[in-house]
């Protein structure tokens, strides 16, 4: 679903924040990227998205060349839902105008159908009574749980989620992770910045540990946590873990 194949990136001319990384993420996949503050997480899901331009390299969602000009990358953000740490929601807008307007606007959905959708999807992470407040007026778990809902009501081919855990109080990381562990265990292909190894643990697939730019380790869950191959991976788990 998501290739991503000898990536570079640099900002500006003197700086590479990526270096020739290789991965992918199959269909229905679960994929955790980890790794120290700096070391490109953001920047490489970025680039996945077309948020970021990268220099080097090649990178395909669905087929589709993220880096080919011709792209349409309006088309091609709506069909990858992105998650950020800061909810990112439209403030003045009330939570179910939250969930349309896209669908409305890029896809072109008649309003009915988008509402309709919309508070399906709020039924489902929890929140179909919060429809009509306005974001400031929920917790940041609730605002992150709108945000996810948000993403999927564009009926993404994938998600991308960067530290959407990281933000939030303790008491309300796990109201997210929950709606994340669903989504996962219903097959949704999914590349998720984290440093909540209990999600790691629980739906991924294979984690991807990021040290200075590099993908220093690509490993399948178990063996990941078992042992990792590099100094760098084991040191950083012994911290975080
Ligand atoms: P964190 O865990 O702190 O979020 P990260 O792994 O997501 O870190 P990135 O945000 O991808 O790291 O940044 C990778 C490197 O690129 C860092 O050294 C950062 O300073 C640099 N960088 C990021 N964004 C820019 C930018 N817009 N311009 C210049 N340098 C940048
Ligand atoms: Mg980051």
């Amino acid at each position: 679903m998501i290739e991503i194949s000898h990536v570079d990136k640099w900002y500006g001319t003197a700086f590479q924040a990526l270096k020739d990384c290789t991965t992918s993420v199959a269909k229905g996949e679960v994929v955790v990227v980890c790794g120290p503050s700096g070391s490109g997480k953001s920047t490489l899901i970025k680039c996945v998205n077309a948020l970021e331009p990268f220099q080097g390299g090649k990178i395909t969602v669905d087929g589709i060349s993220v880096g080919d000009p011709k792209t349409d990358l309006p088309k091609l953000r709506a069909r990858v839902g992105m998650v950020f740490q800061h909810f990112e929601l439209f403030p003045h807008l009330r939570i179910i105008d939250n969930l349309c307007l896209a669908q409305e606007k890029v896809l072109g959905r008649p309003h009915a159908e988008a509402v309709a959708k919309a508070s399906k999807l709020l039924d489902r992470v929890g929140l179909k009574i919060q429809a009509q407040k306005y974001p400031a007026e929920l917790s940041g778990g609730q605002q992150q749980r709108v945000a996810i809902a948000r993403a999927l009501a564009m009926d993404p081919i994938a998600m991308l989620f960067d530290e959407p855990t990281s933000a939030l109080d303790p008491e309300m990381i796990s109201e997210v992770l929950d709606v994340m562990v669903d989504l996962a265990r219903d097959g949704m292909t999914m590349m998720v910045v984290t440093h909540e190894m209990g999600f790691a643990r629980k739906v991924a697939n294979r984690v991807i540990f990021m040290d200075q730019g590099e993908i220093v380790e690509d490993a399948l869950k178990d063996d990941f946590f078992g042992k990792p191959r590099s100094d760098r991976a084991q040191k950083f788990l012994s911290k975080i873990l």
